[in-house]
């Protein structure tokens, strides 16, 4: 496996292996890889004969007060992890390999963006439309593969990929979780162990949400009101935003006739964590 670190390094080596005739999967991530980037990993390899990963903390998806700085890094650690799966090549460039000096141009998305995590980070679609964008035009890969476990983000994507007529194919991912139901997240690690079990009650309110559907509870918002409760029963949680909406328009809705998607933003201490889970009819991911 190689590790690769400049643009021309990476844009060769995709060049010579698509001449033989493989396709090319990406697993665009921010390292500090768990089972989940892994299980990415793992459905790229199936699809793709090479398979790139990138690992790279994108400042410009991070706001002022965020945690840029004190993000995980380690890719000693996550080399071996990334080829106990097979994979190819890790693309891990410096910023000023990807935002070099006079760099000046963003993508940005209308009403996707303007939910969810959109509301609570502005600024961090912005970020992650144009280091994708950038990832994409160095990669150049035919299909690439994102976690459910950020629902929104994989919809922003899928909408530019059809907007800007990229060619390439956005597969999703369904989240991988703790065996106690915890979606694992490389911010996971900030939690000492008492907020670690308070993060619980994230996927704790949406089995109640999805129990309340199962049970024939069509109002939405009686089911945002009951994982409201939940979460707020739990001293150490404070909401950052409970919200359900079309899947995956991310429209307003009332009753729950077609897939909804009930998503989560809940601060744990300092550490804010993000769930979800798709109710009703149709497919836990598109
Ligand atoms: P990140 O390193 O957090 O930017 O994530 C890189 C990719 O891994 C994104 O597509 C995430 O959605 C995906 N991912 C992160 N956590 C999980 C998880 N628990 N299950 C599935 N995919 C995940």
């Amino acid at each position: 496996m190689y590790i690769l670190n400049t643009v021309d390094e990476i844009r060769k080596f995709v060049r010579s292996a698509r001449a033989t005739g493989q396709r090319i999967g990406f697993v665009p991530t921010m390292g500090y890889l768990h089972e989940g980037h892994l299980e990415l990993m793992r459905w790229a390899k199936k699809h793709c004969g090479i398979v790139v990963v990138s690992i790279f903390v994108n400042p410009t998806q991070f706001g002022p007060q965020e945690d840029f700085a004190q993000y995980p890094r380690d890719l000693e650690r996550d080399a071996k992890m990334v080829e106990s799966v097979g994979v190819d090549v890790i693309f891990n460039p410096s910023v000023s390999e990807m935002y070099p000096s006079g760099y000046c141009t963003y993508v940005d998305l209308e009403r996707v963006t303007e939910r969810l995590c959109g509301l609570s980070r502005p600024g961090h679609f912005r970020g992650v439309a144009t280091v994708v964008t950038k990832l994409f035009n160095i990669v150049n890969p035919d299909q690439a593969f994102f976690g459910q476990k950020d629902a929104q983000q994989v919809l922003v994507i899928k909408r530019m990929v059809a907007d800007l007529n990229m060619d390439l194919e956005v597969v999703t991912v369904p989240t991988v979780r703790e065996s106690d139901g915890l979606a694992m997240s490389s911010r996971n690690i900030y939690l000492n162990p008492e907020q670690r079990q308070a993060a619980l009650v994230l996927y704790k309110s949406l089995k109640i949400a999805e129990e309340a559907v199962a049970a024939g509870q069509k109002d939405t918002s009686i089911i945002r009101q009951l994982v409201i409760d939940t979460i707020a029963a739990e001293p150490l949680a404070e909401i950052n935003y409970v919200e359900i909406y079309s899947y995956p328009d991310l429209e307003p809705v009332t009753k729950i006739l077609e897939s909804v998607l009930l998503a989560l933003a809940v601060k744990i201490g300092r550490t804010r964590l993000i769930d979800n889970m798709i109710l009703g009819v149709g497919d836990q991911c598109i």
